[in-house]
């Protein structure tokens, strides 16, 4: 039934519409203080679903194909940013089992036992003892803490202003608040390089994320070059072999990266590149801006009707 729906909203080639979903992490088990990231169990549903309602592809095949009008009908790529350690341990297993390729977006400055500024206050926050955690002095308010809601509440508060903070600074202070939490240093949440290089054996694509994943838009031309081009020669140099396609860090068109850092990661050699606008792309879309979505849905049928109306919807 789905999967006649999916392709008739669908079509093969010139009216090709491609679906292109964004992952970040699989938990191994779910964590109460991680709502929005899925377990072992919830994304074993959704790649069965997608699956079988879709013709998944790896995203430098997808973008090509879209370009030449030659996708299949209910075309989709799956992607993951960042290079979770989870990604290789937890998602990639379930991938391979139901054969589905994926495209992973690396921010290499994190490999082999780094953590995201994003983590450092999440983990800080997980940490922390019940009651007040003071974070005025890196203007960030005050956070009363004595559940997991309130803890959930606090860090999102925190990541949403810090997002924007001058990126260096940004790392600085996250470090900074999970170092008063006693978070050490250095963790398991990313991907070594040997787990890099065996994803890439078993056969999944890898792509570049910028070196230490800042907002683009936020710095110089020189900086935003160095970045995206720092990022996409450590893959290589790690993988032996060129690397194709690039995610946006945070990746909103407009707010998080514009037309400049467009030509950068096409005259740097990509032949393609996502952001996070949530569309489906048709064959007039921009090789080097596809757009993505986020699959948050809890249940099958959530899920399954949520795609279908990314692909009623979103047109253009
Ligand atoms: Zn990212």
């Amino acid at each position: 039934m789905a999967s006649l729906l999916f392709r008739t909203f669908s079509p093969a080639g010139a009216s090709a519409r491609l679906s292109i979903f964004i992952f970040h992490r699989v938990l191994p088990a779910a964590d109460p203080l991680l709502p929005f990231e899925p377990s072992v169990e919830h994304f074993d549903w959704m790649v069965r679903l997608i699956s079988r309602n879709f013709n998944v592809l790896p995203l430098s095949a997808a973008a090509r194909r879209l370009q030449a009008g030659t996708l299949p009908t209910a075309a989709a790529a799956i992607t993951f940013d960042d290079g979770y350690a989870d990604n290789f341990e937890v998602a990639w297993p379930i991938l391979a089992h139901y054969g589905i390729p994926a495209t992973f977006f690396i921010a290499t400055a994190f490999l082999d036992g780094g953590r995201m500024w994003n983590d450092e206050v999440i983990e800080a926050f997980r940490k922390v003892p019940e009651g007040e955690l003071n974070l005025h002095q890196f203007d960030l308010g005050s956070h009363q803490l004595h559940d997991t809601a309130s803890r959930i509440r606090g860090y999102e508060a925190v990541l949403g202003k810090l997002k924007y903070f001058e990126h260096v600074h940004r790392a600085e202070v996250a470090r900074e608040i999970s170092r008063q939490a006693t978070v050490p240093a250095r963790g398991e949440l990313m991907m070594s390089r040997s787990q890099l290089r065996q994803l890439r054996a078993a056969g999944a694509e890898i792509g570049a994320h910028t070196h230490t994943h800042p907002i683009l838009e936020g710095l110089t031309d020189e900086q935003a070059l160095a970045e995206i081009a720092a990022g996409k020669l450590e893959v290589e140099s790690i993988l032996g072999e060129t690397v194709t396609v690039f995610a946006y860090p945070n990746g909103v068109p407009g707010r998080d990266y514009s037309v400049r850092h467009r030509k950068m990661v096409e005259k740097l050699g990509f032949v393609g590149a996502v952001s996070t606008e949530p569309r489906f792309a048709n064959v007039k879309a921009d090789p080097f801006q596809l757009p993505r979505f986020t699959p948050w849905d809890r249940t099958p049928q959530r899920f399954a009707v949520r795609c279908l109306m990314q692909l009623w919807n979103s047109g253009g």
